[in-house]
């Protein structure tokens, strides 16, 4: 059997060193990228490799276009194809600001990497898996977004609306690349234990032991994993655009 290669944007630290590790148990090939932490990403391939995979760390910033193109075409260059992307790069505001008062520097800042980057990844990968002859899966592509997508949070609106859009991305995708046998797929992780979540760990703490959601615990790395894991089994073969909440049932209403 090939090795399959997958692209995991993000991966260096946090959930997408979760994913990469959780790709590396099937024997993926990762391309780990990262934005600036070389030292986190080395320490991810170390991890990938102790996991019965192997890879490569590809600096890139996802906003960036020629960014992005060197990031597809330095895989390309490497492995030939590219059966699995996961756009899991994002960053939060870095001020948690009201909506009355929050400026455009930080909208800005928010939709270019949490949005416009994986929309024009998506367009450059796909392009590219088009042109592939399959292996023993189709390509496939996962979307990280967050229960921001439909969670209002009227300190962080830039951070929303950018995880709203990957709703779209993954509808969009998903209607437009099923003719090429591509599935395109959304994880909608809720409270995940990261480098993001540690500046609010006591907020969350609190809102976990009142129950916020069902599943009293924080949400760990590897859970995005598992679940992107799943996917990239090829277990999913007549589902596309489909969203998988990893949010410990925060989707819930209850009564
Ligand atoms: P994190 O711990 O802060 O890690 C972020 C990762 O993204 C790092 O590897 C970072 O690279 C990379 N990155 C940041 N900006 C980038 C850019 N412009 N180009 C390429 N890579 C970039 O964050 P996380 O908590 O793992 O979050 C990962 C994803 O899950 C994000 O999309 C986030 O919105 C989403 N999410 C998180 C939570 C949560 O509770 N943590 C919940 C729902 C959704 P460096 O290491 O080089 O800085």
């Amino acid at each position: 059997m090939a090795t399959p290669i997958s692209l995991v944007t993000g991966a260096g630290r946090g959930i997408g060193r979760g994913i990469a590790i959780e790709l590396a148990r099937l024997g993926h090939n990762i391309v780990i990228n990262y934005a600036g932490n070389s030292a986190a990403a080395d320490e991810c391939l170390e991890l990938v490799r102790a996991a019965g995979g192997d890879g490569i760390t590809i600096k890139a910033d996802v906003s960036s276009s020629q960014d992005r193109a060197r990031l597809v075409a330095k895989t390309v260059e490497k492995y030939g194809r590219i059966d699995l992307l996961v756009n899991n790069a994002g960053v939060a505001p870095n001020v948690r600001a009201d909506i009355l008062e929050a400026g455009e520097e930080s909208f800005d800042r928010l939709i270019s990497i949490n949005l416009k980057g994986p929309y024009f990844l998506t367009q450059l990968v796909a392009k590219q898996m088009i042109s592939q002859t399959w292996q023993e899966f189709p390509p496939q592509i996962v979307t990280v977004s967050s229960v921001s997508v439909y969670t209002a949070s009227t300190n962080r609106g830039d951070y929303c609306i950018a995880k709203a859009g990957l709703g779209m991305l993954t509808a969009l995708f998903a209607a437009r690349l099923a003719e090429h046998g591509i599935n395109v797929y959304e994880i909608r992780p809720g409270v995940i234990a990261t480098d993001m979540t540690g500046g609010v760990k006591e907020k969350y703490d609190a809102l976990i032991e009142a129950g916020a959601w069902p599943i009293k615990r924080w949400g760990q790395p590897s859970d995005v994993g598992r679940a992107i894991a799943a996917i990239a089994r090829g277990d999913f073969p007549f589902s596309t655009g489909e969203v998988f909440n990893v949010d410990g049932g925060f989707h819930l209403r209850t009564l």
